[in-house]
Order: structure tokens, then sequence, then C-alpha cells
């Protein structure tokens, strides 16, 4: 079975008469552009130049005195552990991590001194 199919196209040589479907007074255009009224950027009330709380803005509740890394970020050199004002960490987190650098150092994680 062979079948050729070959489309035809009808070629109309006279193109019919533009019909007149949209006159002009189909009705104004309601776009979705609203002119801003209120004036320019009314957001920006506060802009915190403090350090963040690094364990607020990771969410970390308790901080896992097993994460020598962590925590020696809060370490000095030699073993202490450094204030908050300079890491910037909330008073809550503060005792917190004070509490799990001390656990860190009962099992020996954390040196008490850097042995040389
Ligand atoms: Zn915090």
């Amino acid at each position: 079975m062979s079948e050729e199919s070959q489309a035809k196209a009808p070629e109309t040589g006279a193109t019919t008469s533009s019909q007149a479907t949209s006159g002009p007074g189909a009705g104004p255009r309601t776009a979705g552009s609203r002119p801003q009224s209120g004036g320019p950027g009314g957001r920006g009330k506060f802009f915190r130049r403090k350090k963040v709380c690094k364990f607020c803005t990771e969410k970390i509740d308790m901080i896992p005195y097993r994460d020598v890394r962590l925590l020696q970020g809060f370490v000095a050199e030699r073993g202490k552990i450094v204030p908050r004002r300079l890491t910037g960490v909330c008073t809550t987190h503060q005792r917190r991590l004070t509490r799990a650098i001390k656990q860190a150092r009962n099992i020996a994680l954390l040196p008490f001194a850097t042995r040389h």
C-alpha cells in the first residue's frame, strides 16, 4: 500500500476585505502598572553595623563542644576565650560557648595551654 499525501494549499488570489473586528472604542487597557505613590525607598529602617552573633545567624542553639575548629575560632592562641566584644557573639551564646570550650578542655579537645 502506497499512498502519497500531498498537501495542497489552495491559494486564494484575492484577499478578502479586512473585517473591522476591533473598533476604536474597545476600552482602555487596564494594565497592572500602578504609579508609585509614597516616595522613593521607604524601606530601610535599621542598618546594623554591629557584628551579628554567628550562632544566631546560623541558628545554632546548642554549641557543639566537639567541634574543635568552631571553638578554636573563639579561643585565643594561648587557649584564652576571646571576649565577645571581639567576636560579636551575643550574651546567650557566649555563655554557651564558654561552657562548650570548658567542656572541650575537659575532654582534652582543646588544650589548656599550647604545647611546644
Ligand atoms: Zn547568639
